[in-house]
């Protein structure tokens, strides 16, 4: 099947159909993605909250944490009931996970969708999945859950509106880091090459996702970086984020967004990490590969996952003691290769 010169894949297509017949007009459609909602899941999520809208759906989104701001202007009003996300989730009839396949990433809202009804899913991750059954758009190989979502509408020829086309834009940028990463594919600068076709502005956009910063956000980077060690002999690099650090700046988790990209921008580092102590007393370490090291695959060593080259985990313990596990592993697993 094409549409504007990209063409959906069949496989696609079938689930994409799969996935529209729980969605019947009428229908009340809990939108959810994982904790710390990124571009992607964000994008996602109002994409799809215009589209099931324009259908005769009535969705809303309901997320386990709240959406950072620099997402917010994407938000249509009335659109985000995060606060009562729970609530939302039970009083569903649908509920439509977004960019995570995951149960354990939902946080709270996990114990919620387990019981609950009709779980459908997009995403992109290479996770095998531990969501209850239900129907599911899934393709690994996607650069992001906001390629998946252009196809569902693609297939099934719902129409994106200009709201929809920027926020599934703003999901594709933030997934590629910019078109820089290893999954900016040539099928999904079509993709977006469409999105721009339908009145996408992207210097507009980059302004809001990029060049809006607090204050605080830049004074936390400044901060974090100083904690900077490299391991040239491994070709490892990390970062810490010190424990009081994002209340000092007045900042939040979507701030840290992109400061691991520094330590794997150093020339012969091959694996970059940033460490942070969460509220909930886990040590979250963000994971960040350059050539053939498979960050997935050691992000499962420690119960978490993601992408070959970008993954992540929440371990349990002291910040000191999973910075020891992981690093000792991390050599390890570099030194094998
Ligand atoms: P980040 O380090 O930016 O939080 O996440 C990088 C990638 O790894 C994203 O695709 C994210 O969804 C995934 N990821 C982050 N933390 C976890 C985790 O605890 N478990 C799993 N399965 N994936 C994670
Ligand atoms: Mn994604």
């Amino acid at each position: 099947m094409t549409t504007n010169e990209v063409s959906i894949p069949p496989e696609r297509v079938r689930a994409a159909e799969a996935v529209a017949a729980v969605l019947a007009p009428g229908r009340r459609v809990a939108l959810t993605t994982h904790v710390n909602a990124d571009g992607d899941g964000v994008g996602s999520e109002v994409a799809l909250w215009h589209l099931l809208t324009a259908r005769g759906l009535r969705p809303t989104i309901a997320n386990p944490t709240p959406i950072p701001d620099r997402f917010h202007f994407l938000l249509p009003a009335g659109a985000d009931h995060s606060e009562r996300a729970a609530r939302e989730v039970e009083a569903a009839d649908v509920v439509l996970v977004l960019d995570i396949s995951d149960v354990s990433r939902l946080g709270d809202l996990a114990r919620t969708i387990t019981q609950s009804h009709e779980v459908a899913c997009i995403d992109h991750h290479v996770s095998g999945g531990s969501l209850p059954r239900g129907p599911r758009l899934v393709a690994p190989e996607a650069a992001a859950t906001a390629e998946l979502v252009f196809d569902f509408a693609s297939a099934l020829q719902w129409p994106l509106c200009p709201e929809a086309a920027r926020a599934l834009y703003v999901g594709i940028l933030t997934d590629t880091g910019g078109f820089r990463f290893a999954n900016t594919t040539p099928r999904v600068l079509r993709v977006a090459g469409a999105l721009l076709e339908r009145g996408v502005d992207p210097e507009s956009i980059y302004a809001s996702v990029y060049a809006s910063a607090p204050e605080g956000r830049v004074r936390l980077t400044a901060e974090v970086l100083g904690t900077l060690v490299v391991e040239p002999e491994h070709g490892l690099a990390w970062v810490t984020v010190p424990p009081d650090a994002l209340q000092r700046h007045r900042a939040t988790a979507d701030d840290l967004d992109g400061i691991v990209e520094y330590p794997r921008s150093i020339a012969g580092v091959r694996l970059a990490l940033l460490f942070r102590q969460l509220a909930n007393g886990k040590v979250k370490v963000s994971f960040r590969s350059v050539g053939d090291v498979d960050v997935a695959e050691l992000a499962h060593r420690f119960g978490g996952g993601g992408h070959r080259k970008a993954a992540g985990a929440s371990l349990e313990g002291t910040l000191a003691s999973a910075q020891e596990h992981v690093l000792a592993a991390a050599r390890e697993y570099l030194n094998g290769r």
